[in-house]
């Protein structure tokens, strides 16, 4: 029998429905006839009518034909999912820079082993574990599914198998020891996370879940288990410069675990979460640890960092204990939350700009087009690339800067020479030499275009190979302070503006990435600009940021940029120097969501002669109360001109919108913004002192009269 109708059928007896598919021809191009331009060379079914195998097998007289015949010399491949008994491929790619393998052993650790069942060695060296579904429980077909580099082909999913040829030059292979193996049913824990209505971007819930790259755990205790191992092991190797022995490890962290566990359940051993659990996983992260395999201690210098509280720890991955992250409400017990989780001194807020961004949190910062939001963040950025807690602390958006480190700013609408520019002409030299080795500034457009960071295929949100590829680098530089993604939708393909699931997905990633590197990321996004006239408070601001609810309740934070309403910038125009009205000179800006105690006043900016906004906000609101108020020889001056007006054809009036306007006079010639001249107008009119009245009995023109002038300094409270 020709050996390719052999495997056909082996392939088939394990119960797969098979398919001939496009092979690899020597000089590496495709069989299909894209040949050197096929995308997907020697991996996608030959047969035209190979869909119809999706719902049923091939039987033998089919496989005799296709393998014996026409494509004897072609790959095999089978078709995942329900037509195949239900079996689905756990896909984990081991290639160069991927972390398939990690992401697995990391799952498996904070859940349990996979079942010794039936497997195959990809092409590109990774593995194919093929599991078995329960009836009627569909699984995902989709890019880390599990997490960074490890997919699921379940239903409408497709594999390539043994011993089928790859662009590799290897081919697709068994070992020995899996040849005989059966596919084994999938376990319950890994079924929670891969079927199909797992609902890992539920719209309603997602965010108040325990978000990781493995979607949501049924219970975080297992992850909390893992958690809290690896950050004791970096603690160790941090502060003391040497691991812990499994004996200190337990004695160190097992406490912690079980005063935070042991509430949840009647007991820990019971649901297999006991000391036992405990010190194989500890033992399996020590020995990872001993080996170099333990990321988290990747660019750690032993013994660099002060020794802290191991119970307060605040860096590493054990700030997942950190009350500022988002709490799992799943399985949560009431009487878990005691008053006594919050006795003592509560953990002292950090910034990276105080009072106005807390630091290692995802936020928005969303402005109206022309405000040059790009130019804010890059001023930013160089801010906290090359500020100091010295001699040049800087401020930002209205706070002082009160973190550095380094920054990575990717622009995704400015080329290389427009950047160069801005930075030119922002801050000083010195700021610049000091900036220097910190800021890594990422024009997309010079550096390979603009890349989509997730995507929607077949429903789910995943990410792409480019946002892996920047995690990963982003990691290896270590130590940054600053993310900056500029603008939101150039990064995300999915339609983040209409589609709540993908404003959700987008900001699990994003915290999960601020807890990974111990970032703050800040991501530039529109503000409508229908939304953005007269605004006054920072509710309104939030209100006018683009795309759905989910894009503004997903961030933990948000800071809005608008233009300043045209009469206040017509004040200020009157009174500052160097200020022209209707040019876009004025802004105005807030924190308009947060999670913690940030500052939400609105600031006012003025743009600079280099184009930056910079904070004026005491000046401006000096001007503006002043110019809210009448003084007494000011008011003297006004009933005066009511008085002498009545007196002519042409007396004032309450209309705001006609030549007689008392309004556009008090706003013309006192400089008074048109609120504060209404205000005025009707405390006047209430108080008695003036009352609009028939002027001219025949037309009955209505005008404006005073019945008594005040002879006191304004006592009232006419504005605010
Ligand atoms: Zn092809």
């Amino acid at each position: 029998m020709a050996e390719k109708l052999k495997w056909a059928k082996y392939w088939a007896s394990k119960g797969f429905s098979v398919v001939p598919v496009h092979y690899v021809l020597d000089d590496g191009s495709c069989s299909c006839s894209r040949g050197s331009e096929c995308d997907s060379p020697g991996k996608h079914p030959a047969p035209s009518r190979w869909v119809k195998y999706q719902k049923e097998c091939a039987n033998i007289d089919q496989l005799e034909m296709w393998f014996e015949g026409r494509f004897k010399n072609y790959n095999i491949g089978v078709v995942t999912g329900v037509v195949s008994g239900n079996v689905f491929a756990v896909d984990v790619d081991i290639a160069e820079g991927k972390a398939g393998q990690d992401t697995l052993d990391d799952l498996c650790m904070a859940n349990d082993d996979l079942p010794v069942t039936f497997e195959q060695r990809t092409g590109s060296g990774g593995k194919h574990i093929f599991l078995r579904a329960p009836e009627g429980q569909t699984v995902i077909t989709g890019k880390n599914v599990l997490g960074d580099g490890v997919d699921t082909r379940g239903e409408g999913g497709f594999v390539v198998v043994a011993p089928s040829n790859h662009k590799s030059g290897r081919n697709y292979s068994i070992d020995d020891w899996a040849k005989n193996n059966e596919i084994d049913d999938c376990p319950d824990w890994l079924l929670e996370i891969v079927k199909t209505d797992a609902h890992r971007y539920d719209s309603t819930t997602l965010q108040d879940k325990t978000t990781n790259m493995w979607g949501d755990l049924v219970d975080g205790r297992e992850g909390y288990m893992v958690q809290l191992i690896m950050g004791t092991i970096r603690t160790w190797w941090a502060t003391k410069g040497v691991l812990p022995t499994v004996e200190e490890l337990i004695e160190d962290a097992w406490p912690t675990f079980e005063r935070k566990a042991i509430a949840r359940g009647s007991s820990l051993a019971h649901d297999n979460r006991g000391i036992d659990q405990f010190t194989r996983k500890a033992q399996y992260q020590l020995k990872r640890a001993h080996n170099n395999e333990l990321r988290i201690l990747h660019g750690v210098e032993p013994a660099s960092e002060q020794n802290t509280n191991v119970g307060s720890l605040t860096s590493g991955v054990s700030r997942s204990e950190s009350p500022s992250q988002t709490p799992t409400t799943q399985g949560f017990r009431i009487t878990d939350w005691g008053m006594k989780r919050y006795a003592g001194e509560p953990p002292e807020m950090e910034w990276l700009i105080d009072g106005i961004l807390p630091r290692r949190v995802p936020g928005l910062l969303s402005a109206i087009g022309g405000l040059g939001k790009s130019f804010i963040l890059l001023d930013l950025a160089m801010k906290v690339a090359g500020g100091d807690q010295g001699m040049h602390q800087e401020t930002a958006l209205g706070g002082r800067v009160v973190h550095n480190g380094k920054v990575v700013f990717f622009g995704a609408e400015d080329s290389a020479n427009s950047m160069h520019r801005r930075i030119a002409s922002i801050g000083g030299p010195n700021l610049r030499d000091r900036a220097a080795d910190n800021l890594f500034v990422v024009p997309m457009p010079d550096a390979g275009g603009p890349t989509p960071l997730i995507i929607n295929a077949m429903g789910q949100y995943g990410v792409t190979p480019a946002f892996e590829e920047i995690r990963k680098q982003l990691l290896e530089i270590g130590d940054i302070a600053l993310i900056i993604i500029d603008p939101l939708q150039a990064f995300a393909a999915a339609d983040i503006n209409t589609d709540p699931a993908a404003g959700q997905y987008w900001w699990s990633l994003m915290s999960h990435l601020a807890v990974e590197t111990n970032a703050n990321i800040i991501i530039a996004h529109h503000m409508r600009k229908d939304g953005a006239f007269n605004i006054t408070k920072a509710t309104q601001a939030r209100e006018a940021i683009r795309g759905t609810t989910a894009l503004v309740d997903g961030a933990r934070w948000a800071y809005g940029l608008w233009a300043m309403n045209e009469a206040d910038e017509l004040v200020l125009a009157q009174k500052m120097d160097n200020i022209e009205a209707g040019v876009g000179q004025c802004a105005q800006g807030a924190v308009v969501k947060t999670n913690d105690q940030c500052d939400m006043h609105i600031r006012s900016f003025i743009r600079g002669e280099t184009g930056l906004l910079m904070d004026r906000t005491m000046e401006v609101s000096t001007i503006l109360d002043a110019s809210t108020k009448l003084d007494r020889g000011q008011t003297r001056a006004v009933f005066e001109e009511i008085n002498r007006r009545w007196n002519t054809s042409e007396p004032f009036s309450m209309a705001a919108n006609t030549t007689r306007s008392l309004q556009a006079y008090l706003h013309s010639d006192y400089g008074m913004p048109k609120r504060a001249a209404k205000s005025y107008i009707e405390a006047w009119s209430t108080q008695g002192f003036i009352e609009s009245t028939v002027h001219d009995s025949k037309t009955k023109t209505k005008g404006i009269k005073v019945i008594k002038a005040p002879d006191q300094p304004q006592s009232w409270s006419a504005y605010g």
